[in-house]
């Protein structure tokens, strides 16, 4: 981004908001400028965003609810929604269609990209194979992208969220510094609800949608034997499914788990070819699934432990 740009936004909206008087008198105005606009790809991070934020900022989300990151197609309407973004959260790799539009819509916008701003050890997943030919992978071929669903994770985000915020408005910094340190609290209190929940079903053979579930699956000590869909977005063939419904046979997996915002048909399939039941994740929440974060972690916390305890 570019400070100019920004500045002029802010002294433009200030102007609105405050009026030339205001302005005039001093440096009242910028406490009362408006908050800032923050844009996010996916629901998680729209409710971290806006738990740090507070009331210093708008905070909205562009996935849809019930879409999937990986078979969506931003309309030319919902860069409306992008035109006043002051910031831009992205998690990196799944969501790249954003990044696209952030550049042809707000380049002025600061971007925050979770995947580059976290430290964390990558997980390799079948998604990146598909990266020369599904380019909502591109960029991360290397990493598995869904790295908000293990909590220590997102708590790192929040720090990066936290920093970005107040890189943009320093006056700030003390609500930013303390809103993320009892969202931290309150992620480090659901990491432990989850693996207390899961210790039950520890070392099960989990057979999830897609590659989504890897960092939750390594945090929780569940097995991926296979997943159903290689490509997410595209129906695998009926020889993977085959190998799958064989795959899923071999690890004597309780049940397979298909997932809200993809076609659960392939799922289908195998659950009756393998002889299983079948339960529906939900990796990314909104209406009308789970609003926060603690949410979405539990209730696919209490789905997994349904399907898979005894
Ligand atoms: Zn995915």
């Amino acid at each position: 981004m570019t400070g100019h740009g920004l500045w002029r936004r802010w002294a433009a909206r200030a102007l609105l908001a405050c009026g030339f008087a205001t302005l005039l008198s001093g440096p009242a105005w910028a406490q009362a400028s408006s908050p800032l606009n923050v844009v996010a790809s996916l629901q998680p991070y729209g409710d971290l965003v806006g738990r740090v934020a507070g009331d210093r900022a708008a905070v909205s989300v562009l996935l849809p609810p019930g879409a999937s990151p990986h078979a969506f197609d931003p309309s030319p309407s919902q860069a409306t929604a992008l035109a006043n973004a002051d910031l831009v959260v992205m998690n990196g790799g799944l969501d790249a269609w954003l990044l696209r539009l952030v550049d042809a819509t707000s380049p002025d916008a600061a971007q925050l990209v979770v995947m580059d701003a976290i430290s964390f050890e990558p997980i390799e997943g079948h998604e990146r194979s598909d990266a020369a030919d599904h380019d909502s992978h591109a960029g991360h071929e290397l990493a598995n992208p869904h790295v908000w669903l293990d909590p220590r994770l997102a708590a790192r985000a929040v720090d990066a969220v936290a920093a970005a915020l107040t890189e943009l408005d320093p006056a700030g910094a003390d609500t930013y510094q303390a809103n993320a340190e009892r969202t931290r609290a309150a992620l480090a209190a659901v990491d432990a609800e989850v693996a207390e929940l899961l210790a039950p079903v520890a070392g099960a053979p989990f057979v999830p949608f897609h590659d989504a579930w890897v960092y939750f699956a390594t945090r929780y000590g569940l097995d991926v034997v296979v997943t159903l869909e290689p490509f997410p977005g595209r129906e695998p063939s009926p020889r993977y499914l085959a190998e799958a419904v064989r795959a899923v046979r071999q690890a004597g997996a309780r049940a397979i788990f298909a997932e809200r915002q993809l076609g659960t048909r392939s799922a289908e399939v195998v659950a009756e070819s393998a002889g299983v039941a079948l339960a529906v994740l939900d990796p990314i929440g909104g209406a009308p699934g789970p609003e926060t974060y603690e949410e979405l972690l539990l209730s696919n916390a209490r789905v997994i432990l349904a399907a898979l305890g005894d």
